[in-house]
This record gives C-alpha cells, sequence and structure tokens, in this order.
C-alpha cells in the first residue's frame, strides 16, 4: 500500500523524508510539500504516515490485496499516547484500532554501522544480522523442538 500526500495538508516539515527507510519521500522544491517519488520502492512501513504531524499522508491499497477498496486513516494524539487506524472498505465496514505510540526516543536506535561487521560464516546462518542483539535474546532465537511440531502438542 504505497502512500501519497494530501498537498493541502502537508506543510513540508520534512519529518517523512527523514524517517523513510526506502529514501522515497522527497520535498517537491518548486511547491515545498512532500511526495512519494517512487511508490513502488514503498516498504509499505507506515513510519511516514504515523511521523507526519499533519495527517497528510494517506496510502492507497493495491487491487490484489484490496480487491473491495477501502481508505486507511491514521490519527497520531500525542497527548493521549495513542494512534488510531481508521479503515473503510467500500462496501461501508469500517475496522477501527487504536495502538500506543512507542516511546523509543528519535535516535536512540542503534544503526547498522555501531555494530561489529559479521563474519563470512554469518550468510550461512538463518539469523538476520545482529537479530539476537537487537531483539535481546541471549543464545540465538528460540525455535521449536520437532515433538513440539506434533498436532495437539502445546
Ligand atoms: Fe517510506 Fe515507509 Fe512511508 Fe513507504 S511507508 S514512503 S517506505 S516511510
Ligand atoms: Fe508534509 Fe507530513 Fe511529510 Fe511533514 S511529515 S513534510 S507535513 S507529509
Amino acid at each position: 500500500m504505497p502512500t501519497f500526500v494530501y498537498m493541502t495538508r502537508c506543510d513540508g516539515c520534512g519529518h517523512c523524508v527523514d524517517i523513510c527507510p526506502s529514501d522515497i519521500m522527497h520535498i517537491d522544491k518548486t511547491y515545498r510539500r512532500a511526495y512519494n517519488i517512487e511508490p513502488n520502492m514503498c516498504w509499505e512501513c507506515f513510519s511516514c504516515v504515523k511521523a507526519c504531524p499533519q495527517n497528510a499522508i494517506d496510502d492507497r491499497g493495491y487491487a490484489d490485496f484490496a480487491p473491495m477498496n477501502h481508505s486507511v486513516r491514521v490519527l497520531r494524539e500525542e497527548a493521549k499516547g495513542t494512534i488510531s487506524w481508521k479503515l473503510k472498505f467500500r462496501d461501508g465496514t469500517e475496522k477501527n484500532f487504536v495502538s500506543p505510540i512507542r516511546t523509543t526516543e528519535w535516535g536512540s536506535i542503534k544503526c547498522s554501522s555501531d555494530y561489529d561487521a559479521p563474519s563470512d560464516e554469518a550468510i550461512n546462518s538463518q539469523e538476520l544480522a545482529h537479530e539476537p542483539d537487537v531483539l535481546n535474546i541471549e543464545g540465538g532465537l528460540p525455535t521449536l523442538k520437532p515433538d513440539q511440531l506434533k498436532q495437539g502438542v502445546i
């Protein structure tokens, strides 16, 4: 669901540009408003949608993913510490979700260059680079034992 910007709401603050991991939110030099330069490269991470103080960013569903078509609106309310999502389908169905805003401070997450480079053998691992460290799991990711895979075993 790539994003797009309502130009009349955007004030060009640039938060979406700073946060986009795909570097596709840019500020138009003439209009001083943000726009998605390459929707096909959108990770659909919704970081820009949540970060926008003007609620100026929306997303559109791909036809195969959302055949009934729908809109997704997001409202970030700092005072309440919540983000509210409203999904409205073409048949009128509405779904509403509220979740807490993450309290991780801006700039407090280590960037990949702050970690030691992975060893050559790491390419054969099932884990992503530094995954146990990032998830605070010592000794690797938890896995199911073969007998736990049997149907009915809790
Ligand atoms: Fe960038 Fe994520 Fe927004 Fe897509 S959803 S434009 S990848 S921040
Ligand atoms: Fe515009 Fe919102 Fe991006 Fe700021 S974060 S530049 S208001 S779209």
